[in-house]
């Protein structure tokens, strides 16, 4: 098989965006050889802590890993991701049947596939997933160990069960049995959380309280990365430290629907704010309507007919406002000039009866039906 089979797993990083991370592993301070494995091929994450001493750990990690990779779905999916670790537990079991290893050797594994707002895991052993958020630490992944069974049923407290004697015996590895019960389950992830898969190396000899300190104070995934493994070291590194950090940065998934709910409910709104303004300008317009219809002004027009019209005189907005024309009986000559200028600058008035009134006024000291009373007027240049 071609080496970038279309299967391949750098084939299917090349079209997906992921969180960011950091992956880390480190021998210790007193370990000669560092039997711990770790994957970071995003979607995928793991972290395998071997079994067995040398040529077996290491062997058996690296192993489950390399299965792992092989067989993990396309996309999160916890019971394809589950299927994947018992692929990698007969991996295991087929490499000491082959003479690979040692017969004996095992390995935990912690595996998580996080992509677009959900985080898929799969568990066998003590190493751990944890989720940081809201500055709140919590194991999300179940110890199956000796101890782990001895806090759980209330025997111990995991103060006591992270320095006990048989703190290193677990109930579940990968590379003893066929028949593999895999812990897998999904959960949703929220901008802004940190997830951590460690090895005990690392839990061991770093509590929790002071984990989450250090995650909280670091907020790059490879500083708090370092910072971790340096926590354990201090401590003693008494055990290989494995961590892997990815932090759910980008709004994808849960996030990105959130933000598209919110990006509609914006449409929403400017929609509203629209036909909010479309309303009031309609308003407007009909007040402005009904105000012009009231009204009425006095025309003269070139021939020197003269009309009162119900309306305001000209254009509002390329409309005009002129509702009614009434030609009336009176003429330019009948007028004096004084009132004829006025009248060729359309005054208006509060009503047509106004108008007429204010004609008939004109009218009444017209030099035409007065001219005993009235001197008449010099005609206009
Ligand atoms: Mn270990």
């Amino acid at each position: 098989m071609s080496p970038m089979s279309p299967m391949s797993p750098r084939r299917r990083l090349m079209h997906r965006r992921a969180y960011p991370f950091a992956a880390q592993t480190n021998v210790g301070r007193v370990r000669a050889l560092n039997e711990d494995s770790i994957l970071a091929l995003p979607p995928l994450h793991a972290v395998a802590d071997g079994l067995g001493g040398h040529q077996a750990g290491e062997i058996a990690s690296a192993v489950a890993i390399d299965a792992l990779r092989e067989a993990a779905p396309r996309d999160p999916d916890a019971t394809g991701l589950a299927q994947a670790v018992q692929a990698a537990n007969r991996a295991v079991l087929d490499a000491v049947a082959q003479g690979i290893g040692r017969e004996g050797m095992g390995t935990t594994m912690t595996a998580c596939m996080i992509e677009q707002g959900r985080a898929v895991l799969a568990q066998v052993g003590d190493s751990r997933a944890y989720l940081l958020r809201n500055r709140q630490l919590t194991q999300i992944t179940e110890d199956h160990s000796v101890v782990g069974a001895l806090v759980r049923s209330g025997h111990i407290t995991v103060e006591e069960a992270r320095v006990h004697e048989r703190r290193s015996v677990i109930t579940r590895a990968l590379g003893t049995d066929p028949e593999l019960a895999v812990d897998s389950f999904e959960i949703s992830v929220l901008r802004g959380d940190r997830l951590l898969l460690c090895s005990d190396g690392l839990t061991a000899m770093v509590d929790d309280a002071h984990i989450a300190e250090i995650l909280l104070a670091n907020v790059d995934p490879t500083r708090a990365a370092e910072r971790l493994i340096d926590a354990a070291n201090t401590a003693g590194g008494a055990d290989n430290i494995s961590v892997i950090v990815i932090d759910v940065t980008e709004e994808q998934g849960a996030q990105a629907r959130l933000h598209n709910h919110h990006r509609n409910r914006l449409w929403l709104y400017a929609a509203l704010w629209i036909v909010a303004a479309i309303l009031v300008c309609a308003g407007i317009w009909v007040g402005v309507q009904r105000y012009a219809e009231r009204q009425a002004y006095l025309r003269v027009d070139s021939a020197g007919h003269i009309y009162i019209c119900r309306g305001v005189p000209g254009k509002v907005l390329g409309k005009t406002l002129t509702f009614e024309t009434i030609e009336t009986s009176v003429t330019a000559e009948m007028l004096t000039s004084t009132d004829l200028t006025n009248l060729r600058l359309s005054p208006t008035y509060d009503s047509v009866d106004d108008a007429r009134g204010a004609l008939d006024e004109m009218v009444a000291v017209s030099p035409m039906l007065n001219n005993n009373e009235t001197v008449p007027e010099q005609p206009v240049p």
